[in-house]
Formats: C-alpha cells, structure tokens, sequence
C-alpha cells in the first residue's frame, strides 16, 4: 500500500492536533478542512488548537505530545441517553482513567480489554463484554 501526498498531508495535521492514533472519520474531516484554509491560518490551528469529538463515545482519552498532557472527554448526555446509572457513569470516568494510567494512545480490542480489567481491578464495573467491535484504527482509516 503506497500512501499518496494528500494522505501524508493529512497524517502530518492529525499530528500536529494530537489525533493520529484516533484516526477516525471526524479527525481525517478536520485535516483535510484545515488543508483548505490560508497557510497562515492553517499554521496557527496546528500549533494552537486541539480539536474534540464527542458524538461517538461516551469518553475518550487522548494524549496531548505537544504538553506532555492528558485530556479526558466525557459525555455526560450520551451517558445519560444511554441509561447509564451512577454505578455505571463512574465505570466510564474510571475507564478513561485506567487508558490514561495505562498509556494507551489508541482504542483497539487489546487495550479496551486492558481498560477494562485494571477498572474491574479498581473495583469499578467493565465498560465492554464485546471487544470485537474495536479494530486497528489505523486500518478503518485507510478503508
Ligand atoms: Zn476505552
């Protein structure tokens, strides 16, 4: 597979906005948005910006390089649409938790599964009984 000059473009911007291991359809929308706009504007963005997603998931941690920092997202509405009582809200925030812990950059069945124990460990619930669902992200994206 012999990537062309757009798609490194596109992994050098989810780069500079700390998304490359999250290589999902939002994140490639933004790169190739940002790829559109004046160079200057684009320059600020890359080192300014960080872009969030939260339609999908009901929290997600992403490494930030750049600041040697952590970000947890947490959807509180899809937790609340999706029934979650207060048992299972505190398996998710202990979730993200357990990825952040654990240094994972990347959501496959593996480090889910990994999430998942050391919350159970914690004494918290499992987020997951299913991890077949989670894939290579990097392989959804070249799809
Ligand atoms: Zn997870």
């Amino acid at each position: 597979m012999t990537a062309s000059s757009e798609d490194s473009s596109i992994a050098d911007v989810l780069r500079d906005i700390d998304l490359e291991n999250y290589l999902i359809p939002d994140g490639i929308l933004v790169a190739k948005t940002l790829l559109r706009l004046p160079q200057e504007v684009q320059f600020r963005v890359r080192s300014e910006v960080r872009f969030i997603t939260m339609t999908s998931f009901t929290g997600l941690t992403i490494s930030l390089k750049s600041s040697r920092q952590w970000i947890i997202l947490l959807n509180f509405d899809r937790m609340k649409q999706d029934h979650l009582s207060e048992k299972g809200i505190a398996t998710c925030i202990a979730h993200e938790i357990a990825h952040f812990i654990l240094g994972h950059t990347t959501g496959t069945s593996e480090t889910e599964r990994d999430a998942d124990d050391l919350c159970e460990k914690w004494g918290f619930g499992r987020e997951y009984d299913d991890y077949k669902k989670f894939q290579d992200p990097k392989k959804n994206a070249t799809r």
